[in-house]
């Protein structure tokens, strides 16, 4: 089994990754970066979503595990002190995995024939800092909407507990096969008008953007940030591609949000 690791600049991820290099090294396991079997993330979500960026063109074949030095994070729930389990696990590993759905975003440009691609594991947002961001919300080809406001965020099931839950949107379970476009900020008055709440799609409908007079702005795709200008539309679907995890041990999702967001130990009275 070939191995990859991909850690955080903390001291602590540092310390860590030194400590499961060797314990895999006396293992056999053979640490490869180029065409690992298993990429092992250690830090927090955000260094778990780079590992995903990382190794996107080989989904197919890699699962990963996000070892957390920090917080409990949604995409990280082993703790660096039991790295020895976690070896244990990968030494009887037989294949096993749960695996989520990503969003899959085409960005076609009014002077190129060919649309650029991208892959998000959390979201993808679209935001103006320079005036409102307007824009033509099609659900299907259907127009539904004229947006006008500060931005959009479209997230994935697992991305729901990021930046969406932060601008009100809900947290899906991510069993459920469905994306969430959320309103950031959006001008709502006699004239201008929008649905104003979250939305969640079924599986099989997709989200199209046409910007509207609007020559430049921010696109974002999890923690990747670019300038865009020239966009004649843009695609959200859910991707046929899934990021798989390696499970060898569970935490039930709800408690994972309780964990997140209330504190295990709040009291329930
Ligand atoms: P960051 O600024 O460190 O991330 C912001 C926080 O979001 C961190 O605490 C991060 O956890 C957490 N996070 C990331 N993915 C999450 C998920 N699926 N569920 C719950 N929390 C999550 O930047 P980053 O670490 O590179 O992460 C990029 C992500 O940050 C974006 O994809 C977006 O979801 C989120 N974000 C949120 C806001 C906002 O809430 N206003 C604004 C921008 C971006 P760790 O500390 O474990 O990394
Ligand atoms: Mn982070």
């Amino acid at each position: 089994m070939r191995i990859a690791i991909v850690y955080n600049s903390t001291g602590k991820s540092n310390k860590v990754y030194k400590k499961l290099q060797a314990m895999l090294e006396e293992n056999q396991f053979t640490i490869d970066q180029k065409q690992p079997d298993i990429v092992i993330s250690i830090g927090g979500d955000g260094t778990l979503l780079s590992a995903f960026h990382r190794y996107a063109h080989i989904l197919d074949k890699v699962r990963f595990i996000g070892v957390h030095t920090g917080h409990l994070g949604f995409y990280t729930d082993w703790r660096e002190y039991n790295i020895g389990e976690l070896i244990e696990s990968l030494k009887t590993d037989n294949g096993e995995y749960v695996q989520y759905p990503l969003l899959d975003v085409e960005v076609y440009y009014k002077n190129k024939m060919n649309p650029t691609h991208f892959l998000a594991l959390n979201e993808s947002t679209i935001k103006r800092v320079d005036g409102t961001l307007v824009c033509d919300v099609h659900i299907r080809d259907e127009q539904f909407e004229r947006f006008r406001g500060d931005g959009l965020c479209i997230s994935t099931p697992t991305g729901s507990t990021g930046y969406n839950k932060s601008i009100g949107g809900a947290v899906l379970h991510p069993r459920l096969e469905a994306l969430q476009l959320t309103e950031m900020a959006s001008l709502n008055n006699r004239v201008f008008r929008t649905l104003s709440s979250p939305m969640v799609i079924a599986p099989d409908e997709w989200i199209k953007i046409r910007p509207i007079d609007t020559d430049d702005f921010v696109l974002t795709i999890d923690q990747v940030v670019t300038n865009e200008t020239q966009v004649e539309e843009l695609r959200f679907k859910i991707a046929t591609e899934r990021i798989r995890f390696a499970r060898y041990q569970h935490t039930h999702f709800w408690s994972r949000v309780e964990d997140a967001f209330l504190g295990a130990k709040q009291s329930k009275s």
